[in-house]
């Protein structure tokens, strides 16, 4: 401020000694007059370039000016880089936020006091079909169509709610969580997750319950049924033997039951098998072979069961699982194969190395479209003939989840009426020929348990 007082005076001074110079007394006064306004005129013009930029307000164009109004200039250009730096640095920032929100699994939907979409992560437009450039600043209510959801929305309620995707089919089903949840001034935030999978999860959970309630009811019924005959009615000897008889049938079928479940859920929470453990492909075979006879007989059927011999092969897994799975194939031929049929058990190997444990039979066979469904826990074809021979309906599902824990393929090729051929083919991986010392297939037994 003093520079500016000091160039002030001088310009004055200056004037009135060219005055005096040029007019003596007079012309003094009149020449510091004439510098006075001369240096405000050339103030206001540097004046007025800062005022131009200034209105501009942009880091272009700094007008280059002496004085006060260079510091101006100076100060203005300060503080406008920080607004710049400040506002490049918020909007990295909402960027960033932005991007973590686009990142979310779940959909995020920003709405306007009316309704209206400002902002939609990708998640959302896909879950509700939006298009992110169309269908901004229209209303939600127009474009999410489902009536729960108006319902709901127009409620103003804060629990979530479940509705259809709008790409739901009977066939895929699409299901979304939504919840609304009001923020600044009327606003409200739109939360969507699909939970697809977790519903379709919860209807597998009710169904296995009803099955395996509905599974274990009948034989419970039964067995009650005969408890309640043998306390009140006075029988004799025979009867009597003949009512326990049927009751340990019931109690069989129960344990059972619970066994396949046991082992379905062992199968589900153990680790996979390694390539450790090798059994020979003669000692599961045999295994298979004796069990078939001893069912043959206990169901009175007269079957024809041949079993080729086993190559010597050895295959690696667990020998239990492997068990089972073999064994319930064979199981299955010989239940519902009638009596005089026929059952051909064979171990092959394929061209391009894999092994094929095969069995075929001479039974009614299965219409083509059972045999997708066939692996489904209790799923069967004619029911009560899988109880009449003891089924639980869950062999299958008991041999599909070995035979993919073992990196194996079950095919299932059937024709009605003319019989029907379950088989699985192991990857070569998991076989090797028998080594000399392990020739005596028989001699290894496969341990209890
Ligand atoms: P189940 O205990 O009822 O036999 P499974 O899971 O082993 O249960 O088999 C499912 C269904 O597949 C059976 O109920 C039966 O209808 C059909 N099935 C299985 N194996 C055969 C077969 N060899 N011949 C005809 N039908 C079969």
């Amino acid at each position: 401020m003093a520079s500016r007082f000091f160039s002030f005076l001088c310009w004055q001074l200056g004037g009135g000694l060219v005055g005096w110079w040029l007019a003596h007394d007079k012309g003094a006064m009149g020449g510091i007059v004439a510098a006075a306004l001369g240096w405000l005129a050339l103030d206001s013009a540097r004046g007025a370039r800062v005022l131009a930029w200034l209105r501009r307000a942009d880091m272009t164009g700094i007008p280059s000016v002496a004085g006060l109004w260079a510091e101006v200039v100076d100060r203005a250009r300060r503080a406008l880089r920080l607004r710049e730096q400040e506002a490049a640095e918020s909007a990295r920032r909402l960027q960033e936020f932005l991007s973590a929100i686009q990142a979310s699994p779940n959909g995020v939907v920003l709405l306007d006091p009316h309704g209206r979409i400002e902002w939609s992560n990708q998640t959302a437009a896909e879950q509700f079909g939006f298009d992110l450039q169309r269908d901004m600043m229209q209303q939600i209510a127009n474009l999410v169509r489902d009536p729960a959801f108006t319902a709901y929305y127009q409620s103003a309620g804060d629990q979530e709610i479940v509705i259809a995707g709008p790409r739901s089919s009977p066939s895929r089903p699409a299901k979304l969580s939504v919840q609304l949840h009001p923020y600044g001034e009327g606003r409200k935030l739109l939360l969507s997750r699909d939970v697809t999978a977790v519903e379709q999860a919860d209807v597998m959970r009710r169904d296995f319950v009803a099955n395996v309630s509905h599974e274990i009811r009948t034989p419970l019924t039964v067995l009650a049924g005969f408890v309640e005959t043998l306390q009140n009615l006075p029988l004799d000897d025979e009867e009597r033997a003949r009512y326990l008889g049927l009751m340990s049938q019931q109690a069989h079928r129960m344990q059972t039951l619970v066994n396949d479940l046991l082992t379905l859920s062992r199968l589900e929470g153990s680790p996979l098998p390694g390539v450790g453990e090798w059994t020979p492909a003669a000692v599961l075979m045999a295994q298979c072979q004796q069990e078939a006879q001893g069912l043959s007989a206990v169901l009175g059927k007269v079957h024809a069961l041949i079993f080729e011999p086993a190559p010597a092969v050895e295959i690696s897994g667990s020998p239990h699982e492997l068990q089972s799975a073999l064994s319930n194939l064979v199981s299955n031929a010989v239940r519902y194969t009638p009596a005089r049929g026929s059952i051909h058990v064979q171990w092959g190997q394929l061209a391009d190395g894999r092994g094929e444990f095969s069995v075929r039979d001479s039974g009614p066979g299965i219409a083509p479209e059972h045999i997708s469904r066939l692996t489904e826990r209790f799923y069967r074809v004619d029911r009560s003939r899988s109880r009449e021979t003891g089924g639980t309906g869950l062999g299958l599902a008991i041999v599909k989840h070995v035979v993919q824990r073992h990196g194996a393929e079950l095919k299932i090729d059937s024709t009605p009426g003319a019989g029907s051929t379950f088989a699985i083919e192991f990857p070569a991986g998991r076989l090797r020929v028998l080594s000399r010392d392990t020739t005596a297939p028989h001699a290894k037994e496969l341990p209890a348990g």
